[in-house]
C-alpha cells in the first residue's frame, strides 16, 4: 500500500468515526445532577474528586465537602479549598477507626455528620457536594443507608453529589450514575515510600 492509499484509509476511517461519535453526543442532551462514586482499592478516589471540585469553581460554581474520616490535617487540598470563597470545607471525622478504637464514639461523630450533610443535600445552591470517605459509615451500618439512599433522591434536581471510599455497598453503586472502581495494580508504599506531598496529601 502506497503512503496515498493509507492516508486515505486514515482519513475515511477518522471520519466514520467522527460521525459515530457526534451522533452519540448528539443524543446524550440531557442536562441533570449526577450521583458518582469512586470506589475500589487503588489511588486517586479522593484526588479525581478533588479535581472536579477545581473544574466546578472554573466554572464559578458553588462546592460543599465534607470528609467523613479524617487521616491527616495537613493536606493540600485542605489548604487550598478552604481559601475558595466558593468551597464551604467541613471535617466531621476526627481520625480513622483504628486510631480511635472508639465505637460509639465514631458513630456519634458520623450521625452529626450526616446532620450536617442532609442540609447540604436540602440547599439548591450548592451545585456540587463532594462526600469524601463516605462509603465507610455506610459500609459499617453507623447510617442507614435507605434513609441516605432517600435524602440523595430528593437533592435538588441540578446538584451533583460525588461520593469517595473503599467498598462502596451495592445499592449506593447501583443508586450511581457514574461508577468508577480504583484497582490498585502498583502502589508506591508497599515500596517503602512514605505519603509525598503533592501525590498523597
Ligand atoms: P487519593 O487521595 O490519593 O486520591 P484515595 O482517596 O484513592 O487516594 P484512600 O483510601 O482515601 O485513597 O487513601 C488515601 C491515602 O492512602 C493517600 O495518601 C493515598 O496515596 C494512599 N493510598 C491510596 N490507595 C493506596 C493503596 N492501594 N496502597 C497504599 N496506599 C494507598
Ligand atoms: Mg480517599
Amino acid at each position: 500500500m502506497d503512503k496515498y492509499d493509507q492516508e486515505e484509509r486514515y482519513r475515511i476511517r477518522m471520519k466514520r468515526k467522527k460521525e459515530v461519535v457526534d451522533k452519540a453526543i448528539a443524543s446524550a442532551d440531557i442536562e441533570r445532577g449526577l450521583l458518582l462514586v469512586l470506589t475500589g482499592n487503588g489511588k486517586g478516589k479522593s484526588s479525581s474528586a478533588f479535581g472536579m471540585i477545581a473544574r466546578a469553581l472554573g466554572h464559578g460554581m458553588k462546592i460543599s465537602v465534607a470528609q467523613f474520616i479524617k487521616g491527616r490535617s495537613d493536606t493540600g487540598e485542605e489548604a487550598f479549598f478552604r481559601q475558595q470563597n466558593n468551597v464551604n470545607w467541613h471535617v466531621l471525622g476526627e481520625g480513622f477507626t483504628w486510631d480511635t478504637q472508639d465505637l460509639a464514639r465514631d458513630i456519634e461523630i458520623a450521625k452529626q455528620g450526616w446532620a450536617i450533610v442532609k442540609e447540604m443535600l436540602q440547599d439548591p445552591s450548592q451545585q456540587l457536594i463532594v462526600l469524601d470517605e463516605f462509603t465507610y459509615p455506610l459500609k459499617f451500618g453507623w447510617l442507614d443507608l435507605a434513609t441516605v439512599l432517600n435524602e440523595i433522591n430528593r437533592r435538588p434536581a441540578m446538584q451533583h453529589v460525588i461520593i469517595t471510599g473503599r467498598g462502596a455497598p451495592e445499592a449506593l453503586c447501583e443508586a450511581a450514575d457514574t461508577v468508577t472502581v480504583m484497582g490498585d495494580n502498583k502502589h508506591a508504599f508497599h515500596s517503602g515510600v512514605t505519603a509525598q506531598k503533592g501525590i498523597d496529601l
